[in-house]
């Protein structure tokens, strides 16, 4: 059902307020690794507005490898990250970690996001399916090409059509990046896929300076859209800071990206 063969068509998302995902518009969302608190949202969302930016990715409820680190604010964090995104017309991609959560989370979200880790939980998949709100799967962190289909064929066939597929980046023998960012993945997903496909080169690469870079090959490749990590001051980011940019190279990166899209 995900597959070109089934629809020829490409999928386009409408979240509403005109904000769409899918072919004809580039889909930007950025934001913190991790909600913090209402005084970092804030600075994030101003940024956003200013350089027009509509989707704002940030977790609640975060998957660490270590059980010693910040591990999200919950469902209190939620209900404020949605409260002050309604209140400027931002809409809110967060990641879902288990089937409970996905009724709890539902109303305070626009974008349920499956992380890398969760990719084959075939059970949050399977609820996914019954939820009518767009969900981004994430490439899982060995996750071949196929597995990720299948893992949107899950939510497609149980009825639950409103999917993106997100390059993160993949394990291999490479040690120098976080993780090795697959860009073949763009232009193989788009031919086998009627779905939209989106990069997150802050986790496919992991490191801050080189970020911009693998986002504007993404859109080459011919992503639909990038998700990618800031914060006002990364140095003190509770996860993620050593890949996330600060304003000043987020609003850069947002010019250069609406720049190279102009040039597909
Ligand atoms: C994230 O988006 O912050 C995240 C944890 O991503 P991934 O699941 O790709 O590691
Ligand atoms: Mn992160």
């Amino acid at each position: 059902l995900v597959s070109r063969k089934w629809r020829v068509k490409p999928t386009v998302l409408d979240l509403g307020d005109g904000v769409t995902i899918g072919e004809g518009t580039l889909a930007l969302c950025a934001g913190p690794c991790s909600i913090e608190s209402e005084a970092q949202m804030e600075k994030v969302m101003n940024h956003l507005v200013e350089n027009g930016v509509r989707l704002m990715r940030g977790g609640v409820f975060k998957p660490r490898s270590s059980p010693y680190a910040f591990r999200g604010l919950g469902m209190d964090g939620l209900r404020d990250f949605h409260r002050m995104a309604r209140e400027r017309g931002i809409k809110i991609v967060t990641e879902v970690m288990q089937v409970s959560q996905v009724e709890e989370m539902h109303d305070f979200v626009d974008v349920f996001q499956v992380g890398a880790r969760n990719t084959q939980n075939f059970n949050l998949l399977d609820a996914l399916g019954g939820v009518d709100k767009p969900v981004m799967i994430k490439r899982g962190i060995s996750g071949t090409i196929e597995e990720l289909l299948s893992s949107a064929e899950y939510v497609f066939s149980g009825g639950n059509e409103k999917l993106i597929l997100c390059e993160r980046g993949i394990r291999t023998f490479e040690t120098a990046s976080r993780n090795t960012l697959d860009l073949n993945a763009v232009p193989i997903l788009k031919a086998k896929s009627h779905l939209p496909v989106i990069v997150d080169p802050s986790h496919g690469i992991g490191i801050r300076e080189y970020v911009p870079a693998m986002a504007l090959a993404g859109v080459l490749a011919g992503a639909d859209g990038i998700v990618y990590e800031t914060h006002e001051t990364p140095e003190t980011a509770a996860s993620d800071g050593a890949q996330t940019l600060d304003f000043d190279e987020s609003a850069r990166l947002i010019r250069n990206l609406r720049r190279v899209y102009q040039l597909r």
